[in-house]
């Protein structure tokens, strides 16, 4: 009887806690890895709905633990019935979360979405704050959702790292890191200045899409020539 052939081996491509670490990628081959993803998509937005600086906080608030898309699916509605901070604070924490009861932790969210208009209120005369520690004093607000709102409403050169760039950063060798902040700092120190606002979208929006969490799918990827990762996928699944 013929031997059956043997199944392809799966590889274990990481965690989101614990990310496949590669060698890191010399400065030179690190630009280049950015600059494949920059001609790729030219001008990269984020994919959250929002129409002003408040919308984009309380949208990015909402996208903890959850996907853009499912906050998307919410806010258009929630932004309808309080586009405005005085609006969200009058509106309540119990005002909020029946417009929000689809997405993860939505009853701390409507709490900390209902506080953080109240600061903003009573604290900042109703407008975002351009500063990263005022932001970060804002409930529900951490170094990410901060930066973030640097980056996309006043034009700073940050990087917010999520779980997509936490991953891609480590798996590829960009900026490999034990924790998002080691990531981060890596990621500004080798990422060209006149790049770095965009890099933000270009590495969430290729890992959320191509270097994907569970396979990366390294045979449609554009920047795979300047990737260090050693157990790439080649070919998609048959
Ligand atoms: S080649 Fe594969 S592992 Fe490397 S960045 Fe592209 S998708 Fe990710």
């Amino acid at each position: 009887m013929p031997a059956r052939p043997a199944k392809p081996k799966r590889i274990d491509h990481g965690s989101a806690t614990a990310p496949r670490r590669a060698r890191m990628m010399p400065a030179a081959q690190a630009e280049a890895f950015i600059r494949s993803l920059a001609v790729a998509n030219p001008a990269p937005e984020t994919e959250l709905l929002y129409t002003d600086p408040f919308t984009l906080l309380v949208a990015v608030v909402l996208s903890a633990q959850t996907t853009d898309a499912a906050v998307n699916r919410c806010t258009p509605a929630l932004f309808a019935a309080a586009p405005t901070p005085a609006a969200m604070a009058a509106l309540g924490a119990e005002g909020i979360g029946p417009y929000i009861r689809t997405i993860g932790l939505w009853q701390g969210k409507a709490r900390n979405v209902a506080a953080l208009a109240r600061d903003l209120v009573d604290k900042h005369g109703g407008q975002v704050p351009a500063d990263r520690a005022a932001l970060e004093a804002l409930p529900g607000v951490g170094r990410k959702t901060a930066n973030v709102v640097l980056n996309v409403v006043f034009g700073q050169e940050t990087m917010a790292v999520d779980t997509h760039i936490f991953r891609l950063g480590n798996r590829c060798g960009l900026a490999p890191g034990r924790n998002v902040r080691e990531v981060e700092e890596r990621l500004v120190k080798r990422c060209p200045p006149a790049l770095l606002r965009d890099a933000h979208h270009w590495l969430i929006l290729h890992g959320r899409y191509v270097c994907k969490a569970r396979a990366p799918e390294c045979w449609r990827c554009v920047a795979r020539a300047f990737c260090n990762y050693r157990d790439k996928v080649l070919a998609p699944p048959a």
